[in-house]
């Protein structure tokens, strides 16, 4: 698209936020930065919502829709396994999922859209979010009025994906991303000694059935078309040196997808009456704790068809596709916004060859900057022009 920018500036960009990854809540210097750039550019600062987070407003003082675009800032702990000039300077902490591309996409989008701001009307709210990885951090933005003042009509996103062609937009109306609630479990029993189990009551038993029990949730309990998975993903009790101890409790960790509010609240109920009836037969009680709960992202379809016709028309239409499949049960918190505001969060191809999100190896690709701010701007033209 027509812009006058320096493409090379943000991947340098994104190169020094690679450089100095920062995990959730703790985006400080990210956060900085981003907020320093946003000024120089003249957009309106606010710094310090959700904690860490930063936003950006351009007004340009003719009524109409005000619209968002989010980045996330966060990286993970992980150790950075990839030979290249920019690698983490951090041990055990590395951008292993691309948000200092999306960070530096969005900067990228920011700098475009104050040029051409005389061709638009309304607002446009550019909204830097700490803590996506398992730290509600766009939750916590919302608590903190990122969506009002000026209040939010529209917003939009996108994540990287690897194993796509690189530059290959697409997104999904409708449920496009799993719902993530984490639960702990605690199995109360009476401790005691191993040979003479008829004086307690064993959790251990009792978390084997619940085990079993709990994987009919999904076979027989949920539909065949809707989609749920409810994963076992830790289980602990007694130690090796008590080899002749039944111990008391028992605490095991679930990790559950979900398609829908539906299916999450089904399975979350499955789960708990599977624990409750091995309980009952076993003689013991329960603690049942969610600890984190993401919901399902699900995209409005009037603002899918929005962005896939702003996109179409500025890319080859083979490069962008509306999917009607669910590409991952894999969770993204943008659902929080989705679930206040109208829109569409969606994809972008970060190449065939990329390693997987999330793995050490992995790199984002710095051809989608360019992709990601002309997506960014074809929304901005279709909606505020
Ligand atoms: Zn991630
Ligand atoms: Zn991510």
């Amino acid at each position: 698209m027509n812009t006058h920018l320096d493409i090379s500036k943000y991947i340098e960009l994104r190169h020094e936020i690679h450089k100095h990854p920062e995990l959730k809540y703790e985006e400080t210097n990210t956060a900085q930065l981003v907020a320093k750039i946003l000024k120089d550019l003249g957009y309106v600062v606010s710094e310090g919502l959700g904690k860490t987070g930063v936003v950006g407003l351009l007004d340009t003082q003719r009524p109409g829709p005000c619209i968002a675009f989010r980045s996330d800032m966060d990286a993970l702990p992980i150790h950075e396994q990839n030979c290249i000039p920019y690698k983490s300077t951090i041990d055990g902490k590395m951008h292993a999922c691309g948000h200092d591309g999306h960070t530096a996409s969005l900067l990228c989008a920011a700098e475009a859209l104050m040029q051409r701001k005389d061709q638009y009307k309304g607002k446009i709210k550019l909204i830097f979010q700490p803590a996506e990885e398992g730290g509600a951090g766009a939750k916590a933005m919302i608590d903190d009025g990122v969506l009002e003042s000026p209040k939010v009509d529209m917003i939009f996103g996108f994540h990287n994906r690897p194993g796509f062609e690189q530059g290959y937009i697409f997104a999904k109306p409708g449920s496009a991303m799993g719902g993530d609630t984490s639960i702990e479990i605690i199995i109360t029993g009476k401790g005691g000694h191993a040979a003479m189990p008829h004086l307690a009551c064993d959790p251990i038993v009792v978390a084997a059935q619940f085990i079993n029990h709990v994987q009919a949730a999904v076979a027989r309990q949920l539909s065949p078309l809707r989609s749920g998975v409810v994963t076992v993903s830790s289980i602990q009790a007694g130690s090796r040196k008590g080899i002749n101890v039944i111990p008391d409790a028992c605490t095991l960790t679930i990790s559950l997808r979900s398609d829908s509010l539906n299916t999450r609240n089904l399975l979350v109920a499955a789960t708990e009456n599977a624990l409750k009836s091995a309980c009952i037969s076993g003689a013991c009680d329960y603690a049942f704790n969610v600890l984190l709960d993401i919901p399902a992202l699900v995209n409005d379809p009037k603002a899918t068809d929005i962005a896939i016709n702003a996109f179409k028309k500025n890319f080859d239409h083979g490069k962008v596709e509306k999917i009607d499949y669910m590409p991952t049960m894999g969770a993204e918190d943008f659902s929080f916004y989705l679930e206040e505001v109208c829109g569409c969060y969606f994809f972008i191809g970060n190449g065939l060859d990329s390693a997987y999100l999330h793995n050490p190896h992995y790199d984002f690709n710095d051809s989608i900057i360019s992709v990601a701010k002309d997506c960014y701007l074809s929304l901005a033209d279709s909606l505020l022009s």
